[in-house]
């Protein structure tokens, strides 16, 4: 089972992908996350990418279609992937199609995070994650117990990089000239759920819950878990 998430940055694609991945045994695969790993690990990946991400812009294609077709390669994730900013452009999408067509599979369902550019901005600004363990806390809604200290590891908390607000901005825009394409993409396949992130991170689990098993239950059905 392959689930993609997408939303402009803020929306929450990682809070419920770890989520998702944790309650239905899913691997959880954040491109971002392991971008910016690779990054801080100077890996040839990282050195790639490392200049598009600090301007908030998108990695070029032709390297993330590189880093799907390993990941889709690695056995590990056999059992089921929460997608979790892959694909972001419509010839990404084109070539994870392709590249799933390989192996006799397709994209079950591509979930969408809908949110008002002012409501990610908020929650952007509000944004701290962990320098070790990468947990994200919002300084307004769910802040640390003392302040800069993560509560489970006692890891640094910072801002990330790119959350900078100029950087935001072009994430945005990113986001509407590029992303947008693609979700329309999956809308014309009719594999496009769109789920409202109004109210508490509990409110829009429910929502996400409903549709995916919905989903498993129509493909149990049709006998293509
Ligand atoms: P959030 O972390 O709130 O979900 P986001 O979607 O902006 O926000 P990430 O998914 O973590 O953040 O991505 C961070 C950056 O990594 C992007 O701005 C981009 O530079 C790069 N990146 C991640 N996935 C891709 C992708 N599929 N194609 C190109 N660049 C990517
Ligand atoms: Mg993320």
């Amino acid at each position: 089972m392959l689930i993609l998430l997408v939303g402009p940055p803020g929306a929450g694609k990682g809070t419920h992908g770890k989520r998702i991945a944790a309650k239905r045994g899913w691997s959880h695969v954040s491109s971002g996350e392991l971008l910016r790993d690779a990054v801080e690990r100077r890996t040839p990946l990282g050195l790639e990418a490392m200049e598009y991400m600090r301007a908030g812009s998108l990695v070029p294609d032709d390297i993330m279609l590189r880093w799907i077709e390993e990941l889709l390669d690695d056995p590990k994730h056999r059992h089921g992937i929460v997608l979790d900013g892959f694909p972001r452009t419509v010839p990404q999408a084109e070539g994870l199609d392709a590249l799933l067509e390989r192996y006799g599979q397709e994209v079950a369902c591509m979930l969408f995070f809908d949110i008002s550019e002012e409501a990610a901005v908020g929650r952007l600004a509000a944004r701290v994650s962990c320098t070790g363990c990468g947990t994200v806390y919002n300084l307004i809604s769910r802040p640390p117990s003392t302040a800069e200290v993560c509560d489970r590891c006692g890891g640094k908390l910072e801002i990330r990089e790119d959350d900078a607000t100029e950087t935001i901005r072009a994430r945005f825009e990113e986001f509407r000239r590029l992303t947008e394409p693609m979700i329309e993409y999956y809308q014309a396949k009719g594999k496009l759920a769109r789920v409202s992130t109004d109210g508490a991170i509990d409110d829009v689990g429910r929502r996400v819950t409903e549709v995916l098993d919905e989903l498993c239950r129509c493909r149990d059905a049709e006998g293509t878990a």
